[in-house]
């Protein structure tokens, strides 16, 4: 859907407190909100190899801390019918990574040098590719437009609020993904919480977005897997990754970004990083726009 349509039929109103915004507003956060985000604090919330990781993602990503306003916020995006809220946590998330991206990159001494790190989906050590992606896809929202004009007006923003830019942290992944919902809530809700989120942060980092390579197991299912579980060791797991969908997504040896709107325990994302492992990604790294 155009972003004129989207602004006609969604009239911006910060996703915070609900306050009408300026028209043309791209990220729908007011002056009076940015400073009572709970920003999370942490960047990564683990990495690999580190103690408490349990296996499926190799790294995990949050914007916000899962309280106070993010909290409401985030709940009316899931259950009042409000898809529009998408764009602006996917925004939040995308600042958050490529934030990370450029502190990381500056860590390992080749934040001037980018042309040293490898290209997207180079082999090698994955996740150690911090090359920007190149100039970004031209974005139907005209994004780039409005994240350019908060930058010049906001020099005392917090960090967490979108640059002009979020292209540094293209090279970090090759593919963006979601966590399913289950056919039911998808025909209740009418959309993915997540899939909104994550078609939007493709767009941003002009990254492909692959929508169909996981899916919800029915419940069924996953109990007459319990039978069969040494056979099919994800048999038990809420969630099977598509064969044909992966094929046709290029998945072997991907990197994945792995978009939720929240994190509480983050096992629906390691289950989910399993899957896509078991289809061919070398690496995967959950992404949310909120977590405990
Ligand atoms: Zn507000």
């Amino acid at each position: 859907m155009s972003g004129a349509i989207m602004s006609f039929l969604f009239p911006p109103k910060c996703v915070f407190c609900g306050r009408p915004m300026g028209a043309g507003a791209e990220l729908a956060v007011c002056g009076g909100c940015e400073g009572r985000i709970p920003f999370s604090g942490g960047v990564w919330l683990f990495e690999s190899g580190a103690r408490g990781n349990p296996g499926g993602c190799d790294e995990a990503i949050g914007a916000l801390a899962y309280k106070g306003v993010a909290r409401s916020a985030l709940s009316r995006y899931k259950f009042a019918q409000r898809p529009e809220y998408g764009r602006t946590f996917a925004a939040l998330l995308c600042a958050k990574i490529s934030r990370a991206a450029a502190e990381r990159a500056a860590a390992l001494g080749e934040a001037g040098n980018p042309r040293a790190a490898g290209a997207p989906g180079a082999s090698g050590a994955p996740g150690m590719a911090w090359a920007p992606a190149g100039p970004r896809a031209p974005s139907s929202h005209g994004w780039a437009d409005g994240a350019a004009a908060l930058g010049e007006a906001g020099a005392a923003r917090p960090a967490d609020l979108p640059g002009a830019r979020f292209d540094a942290a293209g090279g970090l992944f090759d593919i963006v993904a979601c966590v399913p919902l289950s056919r039911a809530r998808a025909r209740e809700r009418g959309y993915n919480q997540a899939e909104v989120m994550a078609r939007h942060v493709a767009e941003y980092f002009g990254r492909p977005f692959a929508g169909r390579l996981l899916r919800r197991r029915p419940e069924a299912l996953r109990q007459s897997g319990l039978q069969r579980r040494e056979r099919l060791p994800n048999a038990r797991s809420a969630f099977a990754a598509d064969m044909a969908e992966a094929e046709k997504a290029g998945l072997g040896g991907k990197r994945v970004l792995l978009v939720d709107d929240i994190a509480t325990t983050l096992s629906t994302l390691h289950a989910c990083a399993r899957e896509l492992k078991a289809a061919g990604a070398a690496r995967v790294i959950g992404a949310v726009a909120a977590s405990r």
